[in-house]
């Protein structure tokens, strides 16, 4: 699959860093953007359903629609791909997985330093409505328990963390906070919001330690995402991509090789690391 030379630079790596996009869970059963005419976003552009706007202007509608794209995200498990990247974690000294899925599949097969630029679909958090904080509608406190703008002053002392915790991403009115009742919204990135300040400092970071950055089934268009991996290019990293059609990266890479992540992925690693 990879010529001796960088098989043997692979070899010798002791800080490694894979980059994931949607098509890592492809196999899972989550499908990618790509497919989503056929698939999970049939008959509904996300643009319209993710986004603060869409959320402001009819939450309900926003909140039924992830709670049914959680429906299928629940139903999948991790595939081969996940599996293998978490097992890399016992051959390489530090495996740092950075994804934009928001399906927590990387958690769930064992991955432990996961960095979720785009949040995760299975976490709540208060939505802070930019609008009418400008327009003067909100105070700038902030809520002891959700560290949202709180909708009013009188915060209920008494609500606690575990109520808070016990509201899930499920069928029914969209919950509010239990002390200061702002609306609660799935703690993602929606399209305009910006990345987590913290975690994309994180990716940087571990873009620009890396002796060997893997990136697997993401079609790159998404910023600031997509220029992680070239940081690690500029570093003078390895850099392989797995992907069943070229990217924009393909050409840079040291290794662009086609096809899925389920199938490469465990074989590329028994012939790396054995
Ligand atoms: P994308 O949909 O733009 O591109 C997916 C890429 O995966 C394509 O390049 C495609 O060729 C490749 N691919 C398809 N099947 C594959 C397989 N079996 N193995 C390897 N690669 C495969 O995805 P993106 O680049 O991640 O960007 C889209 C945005 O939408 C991201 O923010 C992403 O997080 C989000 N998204 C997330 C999920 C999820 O959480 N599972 C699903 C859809 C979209």
């Amino acid at each position: 699959m990879l010529d001796p030379s960088l098989r043997q630079r692979l070899q010798q790596t002791k800080n490694i860093t894979v980059f994931t996009g949607a098509g890592i869970s492809a196999e899972s059963g989550i499908p990618t953007f790509r497919e989503r005419f056929t698939g999970l976003w049939a008959n509904t552009d996300p643009q319209e359903v993710a986004t603060p706007e869409a959320f402001r202007a009819d939450p309900q509608r926003v909140w039924d629609w992830h709670v049914h794209l959680a429906g299928t995200v629940r139903r999948a498990a991790p595939n081969a791909g996940h599996r293998a990247i978490a097992r890399l974690q016992e051959a390489v000294g530090r495996v740092t997985v950075i994804t934009q899925n928001i399906d927590d599949l990387h958690h769930a097969a064992g991955s432990r330093d996961v960095l979720e630029l785009h949040g995760n679909l299975f976490r709540l958090a208060p939505f802070v409505d930019e609008e009418a904080l400008f327009a003067g509608e909100r105070g700038p406190l902030i809520c002891h328990l959700c560290g949202g703008y709180a909708l009013r002053d009188d915060c209920d002392p008494y609500a606690g963390r575990e109520d808070l915790a016990c509201l899930r991403l499920e069928a029914g009115p969209v919950p509010r906070c239990p002390a200061c009742g702002a609306l609660l919204r799935p703690d993602i990135v929606w399209f305009g919001e910006p990345l987590d300040p913290h975690v994309l400092g994180a990716a940087f970071e571990a873009a620009d330690a890396c002796d060997a950055l893997i990136c697997v089934g993401s079609s790159l268009e998404v910023e600031p995402a997509a220029s992680i991996p070239y940081r690690a290019i500029r570093r003078g990293a390895v850099v392989i991509e797995i992907n069943p059609a070229p990217t924009s990266l393909t050409e840079h890479a040291d290794a662009g090789i086609q096809g899925n992540a389920s199938a490469v992925l465990p074989e590329l690693f028994r012939e790396v690391w054995g």
